[in-house]
Order: C-alpha cells, then sequence, then structure tokens
C-alpha cells in the first residue's frame, strides 16, 4: 500500500496487517501473534525471513512498528515494554558528561528516570520552565545533547511551541525529543514541525484500553535508528508479541476514540465552567489557556485530558473523587473508560505543599482523563459527586 497517500484511519488499519493472499499464505487479515522465541533455517547463513531470535526481531512486532512508523510520519519505529523503557533507550543513546534540557512539568516517571537513574551514569538534566525556543535558549550548555519536551504536559496541560523549540535546538545542533503520549498522532505530529524523535507510552490513547503497558519511539535518522535498533536488542526490554497485537487492535480504533474522547472532554469543560464549585480549569482546548494559540497551531484537536480545581481543602479533593460512581479513581488516562486522580494524595503525594504549589499543583487540583462513556452520564456522576463535596 501506498502508505502517504491513505488516510489516518486506513493506515491505522492496514498497516502491517496485510493480508498474504499469495501461495503459501494463510490470508489472516489480523497479523497472527508469533509465539516463538527463535526461528530455524535451512541455510546456516540465511535467517528465514530475516528472523533470528525473537529479541532482535519478531513478525508481530515488526507489524506494529511499521504501523506506529507510518502514524506518526516516521521512517523508523520502535516498540518498547513501556513507555518509560522507550525513554531510558533514547538517553541510552547518550554519554557520560552529556546533558539533557528538559520542560519542568514533565511526567514524575520521566523525571524520576532522569534524576535518580542517569544521574548516577554522569547524565545530567536541567528542568525549566519553558514553552517556545526563546525562552529555552539562556539554559543550553556546551554539553546539552537532547531538548525533551513534552506537550500538553501532565497534569498541567502546559503547551510547548515545538517549531520553535527545534528551530533553537538545530541551531545548537541538540537533538529534540517530544513526548507525544497526550495528543497522540492522531492530534499531532511533532516530526512535522522539526522534533528528531518522538517517544510515547502506548499505554495510554495508543493502546487505549488500560490493558497492554507499552511504549514507542518514533524518528526520521538514519544513524539514530540504527543507534536505537542496536540498543533495543542489546537492552533488551522489547514489546512482547502479546502486547504488540494488543497495540496493534487498539491503533485501529485510535481516530475514532480520539473523536469521541474529545467531543466529550469539550462538552465536559461546558459543564465545569459553569459549576459553582469549579474555581480553575486546564485545558488548551479554552481560549483563556496560556497555550491555546500554540495548541491551535500545531494540533489538529485539544485532546481528553482537563485538569481542574475544585472550592475546598484537600479533603474536599479527597471526598469528591471518592463520590464518584461511573469514573475510576486511578492513577493512568488515555483509556476508553474515564480515569480521575488527585495530584496532592496521588501521583505527587510525595512532594512537599510548598514545592506542589509552587509548581502550580494546588490541593484540590484534580486531573480527569475523559473516556469516551455516553457524555451525560458522565457529567452526571461529576455533578452528583461535586455535590456532595
Ligand atoms: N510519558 C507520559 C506523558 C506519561 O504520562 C507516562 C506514564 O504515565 C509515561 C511517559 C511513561 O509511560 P509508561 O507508564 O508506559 O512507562
Amino acid at each position: 500500500m501506498k502508505n502517504k497517500t491513505k488516510g489516518f484511519s486506513t493506515r491505522a488499519i492496514h498497516v502491517g496487517n496485510e493480508p498474504n493472499v499469495k501461495a503459501g499464505g494463510t490470508g489472516d487479515v489480523v497479523i497472527p501473534i508469533h509465539l516463538s522465541t527463535t526461528f530455524a533455517r535451512e541455510k546456516v547463513h540465511v535467517p528465514t525471513a530475516g528472523y533470528e531470535y525473537s529479541r532482535s526481531g519478531n513478525p508481530t512486532r515488526d507489524a506494529l512498528e511499521k504501523n506506529l512508523a507510518t502514524l506518526e510520519h516516521a521512517k523508523y519505529a520502535f516498540a518498547f515494554s513501556s513507555g518509560l523503557a522507550a525513554t531510558t533507550n533514547i538517553i541510552l543513546s547518550l554519554k557520560s558528561g552529556d546533558h539533557i534540557l528538559s520542560i519542568d512539568d514533565v511526567y514524575g516517571g520521566t523525571r524520576r528516570l532522569f534524576k535518580r537513574v542517569f544521574e548516577q551514569f554522569g547524565i545530567e538534566t536541567s528542568h525549566v520552565d519553558f514553552t517556545t525556543g526563546e525562552d529555552l535558549e539562556k539554559y543550553i550548555q556546551p554539553n546539552t545533547k537532547i531538548i525533551w519536551v513534552e506537550t500538553p504536559t501532565n497534569p498541567l496541560l502546559k503547551i510547548a511551541d515545538i517549531a520553535s523549540i527545534t528551530k533553537i535546538a538545530k541551531k545548537h545542533t541538540i537533538l529534540t525529543v517530544v513526548d507525544n503520549t497526550f495528543a497522540t498522532p492522531y492530534f499531532q505530529h511533532p516530526l512535522d514541525l522539526g522534533a528528531d524523535v518522538v517517544v510515547h507510552s502506548m499505554t495510554k490513547y495508543i493502546g487505549g484500553h488500560s490493558d497492554s503497558v507499552a511504549g514507542a519511539v518514533m524518528l526520521n535518522n538514519l544513524e539514530l535508528a540504527e543507534k536505537l535498533k542496536f540498543l533495543q536488542n542489546a537492552v533488551g526490554a522489547i514489546l512482547s508479541p502479546f502486547d504488540s497485537y494488543q497495540i496493534l487492535k487498539g491503533l485501529k480504533t485510535l481516530s475514532l476514540r480520539m473523536r469521541q474522547h474529545e467531543e466529550n472532554a469539550k462538552k465536559i469543560v461546558e459543564f465545569l465552567q459553569q459549576h459553582p464549585k469549579v474555581n480553575k480549569i486546564y485545558y488548551p482546548g479554552l481560549a483563556a489557556h496560556p497555550g491555546h494559540v500554540i495548541a491551535k497551531k500545531q494540533m489538529n484537536g485539544f485532546g481528553a485530558m482537563i485538569s481542574f480545581e475544585i472550592e475546598g481543602t484537600i479533603a474536599t479533593g479527597i471526598h469528591f473523587l471518592e463520590s464518584l460512581e461511573i469514573v475510576s479513581i486511578a492513577e493512568s488516562l488515555g483509556a476508553v473508560e474515564s480515569l480521575i486522580e488527585h495530584p496532592a494524595s496521588m501521583t505527587h503525594a510525595s512532594v512537599p505543599r510548598e514545592e506542589r504549589a509552587k509548581i502550580g499543583l494546588s490541593d484540590t487540583l484534580i486531573r480527569l482523563s475523559v473516556g469516551i462513556e455516553d457524555v451525560e452520564d458522565l457529567i452526571a456522576d461529576l455533578s452528583q459527586a461535586l455535590d456532595s463535596a
């Protein structure tokens, strides 16, 4: 199939799943789960169909990687056992003495990995407040090798201007990596905006059903792709054939899900806006959001993550969550079912209150991952829980 000429959903459904109807093929319209750990060959020096051992290459994982590459407008894609495994493999392409310049409101697990794991190996990270290339230029050091961007960020939905950041990064010959987990390739294409590498936690929207932990890296640069291919095999944090199959299945409905997620999110934002107990809403689709203009320019949609502050104390936040009947209290996001969390008592409970306040995480901040249930039911659930809070 000539991928570039086909639409997003056509590619999501077909690329990697092409049935083999030729002699010897079986015509499966879904890629089988190739569980074999090794692949027998007829001739010592000729691996059958290029496969040797499942860590270095597996037909189900290959099918997924092909699909991921086309959706993210990349030449190469690599699937890993989690989003953090994907990030780890990117950072392993650096060496001791190198420096990472990261956006401040980065996912907590990414921050922990940079600070508590890679600093032990001499790779330093600065977390700074930037949303444009201009903001970040003053923080670049002679040893800065990667600019790490997450946009929208977790949990404050901060928007970084990918094109302006990559322009400055290129001037200094620094790689820009964008964590595209919240937007997905359905709403945002960082490589088209000049980024060098895209990383995903596929545990979220790409998988979409809260049943696989998975990560991916997509890129166009051959030299870096060869390094990552080497690292994927050498480090071994590969995605299993079963999870590769699950993610491929999830991808087929990504466009449908993202459209419904966003439609629901917009209606929920409207509901929250008129609710007297809601003080502040963080959603890039709102004209008042500081990143709205950039989001409109670089995204095809605003996504379905909403953070908001309610009236009251930390106890009010807890009571509100515990009063919900449909929305589940859980730390993940991006799934068909709506998930909600209270950073002050869950993801950021270990951060001292003053520190939380400094980064804008108030006691009553709530992060909602809007699912694709009937939105009227979600609104009714939020409404009764807000009344009881
Ligand atoms: N990036 C973002 C934006 C995330 O939200 C997460 C997890 O929540 C990760 C990366 C890490 O992904 P995983 O949990 O699949 O390792």
